[in-house]
């Protein structure tokens, strides 16, 4: 039978990640998880639910009902990827919004929060055959993936891709507002003391600042598709 590869895809917000990864596991036919709208649900959980008061977060309470956070990716095959489902809701408009954006770093240097989603995520996993992208796939949660790729670009081609996204589905937002959020992000993903953004060793870099995705897509699935080949030799 042929073997299958866990393909990691990591790098700063913004960068094209998920358009890669959906496309690639489209073409492989992989499961693709987003791990950025995991930790986006469980933000859009503790804003609904009142965590975020008087410009603090009370993060003793937010832990005690933690296990009450139940997340889904269901498949929607009039749009032929999944969306993310919190508690039996389909989540996937809120979660992309600039609010959760604001937030969702924040939510994701507490520990207790990784330790939950990354045991979901390796479960994804675990028969391979899956394409996963988010901050720290290649470090922490498949450390021996097969191919490892680090997405990069400068902040304001990022904050320009993201900006459009968001006018396009009819948010009212300025550029202003997005290059800081995702400056912010790069900082505080980058900072925290549990599983910060990082290249790993063994990742292949990709800048796209002045590259079409379509041209790096290419090339990355033939990286793919020699990855396989290598290993059902
Ligand atoms: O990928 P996306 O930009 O949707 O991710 C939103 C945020 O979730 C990131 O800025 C980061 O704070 C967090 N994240 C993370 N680890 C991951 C995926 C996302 O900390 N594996």
């Amino acid at each position: 039978m042929k073997k299958n590869i866990t393909i990691a895809i990591d790098g700063f917000s913004s960068t094209g990640k998920s358009t890669i990864a959906k496309e690639l596991a489209k073409k492989l036919a992989y499961l693709y998880v987003d791990t950025g709208a995991m930790y986006r649900a469980v933000t859009l959980y503790a804003m609904q639910n009142g965590f975020f008061k008087d410009n603090s977060f009370l993060e003793n309470l937010f832990l005690k009902e933690l296990d009450k956070i139940e997340l889904e990716f269901i498949f929607n095959p009039d749009l032929g990827f999944s969306q993310m489902y919190l508690n039996g809701k389909n989540v996937e408009r809120e979660i992309r919004g600039l609010d959760v954006s604001k937030l969702v770093s924040k939510i994701a240097t507490i520990s207790e929060v990784r330790k939950k989603l990354v045991a979901q995520q390796k479960e994804y996993g675990k028969s391979k055959g899956v394409v996963m992208d988010g901050r720290d796939i290649g470090t922490v949660v498949f450390p021996n993936a097969e191919l490892k790729l680090f997405m990069t670009a400068s902040p304001e081609k990022r904050a320009q891709r993201r900006y459009k996204e968001l006018l396009d589905r009819g948010d009212d937002i300025t550029y202003d507002e997005i290059l800081k959020n995702v400056q912010h992000r790069d900082f505080i993903d980058s900072n925290r003391k549990d599983s910060p953004l990082r290249k790993a060793d063994d990742a292949i870099e990709f800048d796209n600042s002045n590259l079409g995705l379509e041209d790096q897509f290419e090339r990355i699935y033939n990286l793919a598709l020699d990855k396989i080949k290598e290993i059902n030799s």
